[in-house]
């Protein structure tokens, strides 16, 4: 691993509009945090209803040249992009680890991820080829293409401030959109230094917009005619408040939500494998991953054998600032996040699970101000309980015994959410019988966080997901496109006076 160097700057952080950064019309800032030592970074302006017109008006003047361009050049400008990302990965990864407190490693990884759809939109001219048929009728062909939506918005999580803007831009942009990003006013710098990158690799000034802020943001953005589609990552009340807002105003939408992702752990699963893919997916970035496991499943005998060796390694976590070499979990975003996380912890011992492990009161020796706290364990959780039924967003893992795989599916598919889940065993049949009967979005056999790659594309079901169309992937480029269906003959077979009846094949 490369040795991080600390993100410092003080500045406020700013919108990016037209192609500079500007502070906007909004009274309102924020404060940012370091949540490693619990001091005040940086400041972000929240932006105002004029911010959002200022950046869609910029948008919309940008977009029909950018979108006129053939494929291909915009594939090169994202080509660029991609580079200069390599290049500054450990930069934005600093960025991530001072705002959001993950360690280096994980945000490093994050930025990597992000890469990834890059390097696939950069492949926008195969995925925009459209389907021609020749002959439909005597002298007529039809043919299909998908053209750019207009100027399309993106609404992101604290939780991958690099990331989740990059399961959505880049494809919006390689299809001949222009883009106003909304980041989380938590971690808001890594949207500033992309939007730089994009202006370095080439993107007209207006294609790519910021508009820092909350609700007042979100809102008018909802709102906005030119708004064409919104892309929204984030929990599912402000999910479907978003989904449901855009839709009255006519966008498309796709708008993902929170999680509660479950790991069934059969009696012949590896049990090593087991004990090392629930600590990593449970208090990997301190439990922070709508993609993170926060339930095991314990089927049969595995309760007995596998809580004892979970608390052993719950207790022998490394936590510590994200920078410090070998951290395995730091901070929590903000001190109102830390507390809800241990309010959820008293409230499990209140509501009769078992705490083996209280992660609460933890204190880091030289960052006695950071949001620190530990990880917890539960055992012997109930489906009533609310520390199983809602997301908790941190550190906390609950173990639920049941008999068997039956029950073990029940279980999850009665859950409000499915997001992700995963299933560990030996057993071929019994992988097979879950895959096909789990009612969640992605499953992992014997992986426990089965974050899909570019290609495929991310999305769940039931409360996970407002919307029909997964994020990246195929579909991704069609959320960000729509159909149009060219039929088209030549004069030598026009001229037959006008027809009546419903016109077919001859
Ligand atoms: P959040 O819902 O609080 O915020 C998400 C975005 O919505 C932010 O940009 C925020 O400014 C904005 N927002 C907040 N309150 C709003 C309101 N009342 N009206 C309009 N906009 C509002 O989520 P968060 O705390 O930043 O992120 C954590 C959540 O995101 C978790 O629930 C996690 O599961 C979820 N998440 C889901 C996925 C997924 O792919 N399903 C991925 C990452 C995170």
């Amino acid at each position: 691993m490369s040795t991080p160097v600390a993100y410092t700057d003080s500045g406020d952080v700013t919108h990016w509009i037209a192609g500079s950064p500007t502070a906007g019309r909004g009274a309102g800032v924020q404060t940012v945090w370091n949540p490693a030592s619990g001091a005040a970074a940086r400041r972000v302006r929240l932006g105002s209803e004029a911010d959002v017109d200022a950046a869609v008006a910029a948008a919309a003047a940008a977009q029909p040249a950018w979108s006129a361009l053939p494929p291909v050049r915009r594939a090169r400008v994202l080509n660029r992009f991609l580079a200069l990302l390599e290049d500054r990965r450990d930069a934005l990864a600093a960025i991530i680890t001072a705002e959001h407190g993950k360690v280096f490693s994980d945000a490093q990884g994050e930025v990597t991820r992000g890469i990834e759809i890059v390097e696939f939109a950069c492949g926008v001219p195969q995925l925009l080829k459209g389907d021609y048929t020749d002959q439909v009728s005597t002298g007529i062909d039809n043919w299909t293409l998908r053209q750019p939506l207009g100027v399309a918005a993106g609404i992101t999580p604290f939780n991958f401030p690099c990331m989740v803007p990059c399961w959505m831009f880049p494809l919006a942009l390689a299809c001949g959109n222009a883009f106003v990003l909304k980041p989380s006013e938590r971690d808001p710098s890594a949207s500033l230094l992309m939007a730089r990158l994009l202006q370095q690799a080439g993107l007209p000034d207006g294609v790519f917009n910021v508009v820092q802020g909350d609700k007042a943001v979100v809102d008018a953005l909802l709102a906005h005619p030119e708004v064409r589609a919104v892309s929204f990552v984030g929990s599912t009340p402000i999910a479907q408040h978003v989904y449901e807002t855009g839709a009255r105003h006519g966008k498309r939408v796709q708008a993902l939500g929170g999680a509660k992702n479950h790991m069934v752990v059969m009696p012949d699963a590896d049990l090593g494998q087991a004990v090392d893919a629930l600590i990593g997916s449970a208090y990997g970035s301190a439990g922070e991953r709508c993609m993170a496991i926060s339930v095991a499943v314990l089927v049969g005998d595995v309760g007995d054998r596998i809580v004892p060796l979970l608390a052993q390694r719950v207790r022998a976590l490394k936590i510590a600032d994200g920078l410090q070499p070998g951290a395995e979990m730091g901070p929590i975003v903000t001190r109102e996040a830390r507390d809800r996380i241990e309010g959820y912890v008293a409230l499990g011992v209140e509501e009769g699970a078992r705490l083996v492990v209280d992660g609460r009161g933890c204190r880091v020796p030289g960052c006695e101000g950071g949001f620190f706290t530990g990880g917890t364990l539960f055992d012997h959780v109930r489906p009533d309980m609310r520390i199983y039924r809602d997301e908790i967003f941190g550190p906390v893992l609950a173990c639920v015994r049941v008999n068997d795989l039956a029950e073990a599916l029940a279980l999850v598919n009665a859950h409000e959410f499915g997001n992700g889940v995963a299933c560990f065993t030996g057993d071929g049949g019994v992988a097979r019988e879950f895959a096909r009967g789990v009612q969640v979005g992605m499953v992992g056999i014997n992986v426990p966080i089965p974050v899909p790659m570019a290609w495929h594309g991310f999305g769940g079901w039931k409360r996970s997901l407002f919307g029909d169309m997964h994020v990246y992937g195929e579909e991704g480029v069609r959320f960000y496109t729509r159909q149009k269906s060219v039929m088209q003959r030549w004069p030598q077979g026009i001229g037959k006076g006008a027809e009546f009846a419903m016109p077919t094949a001859h």
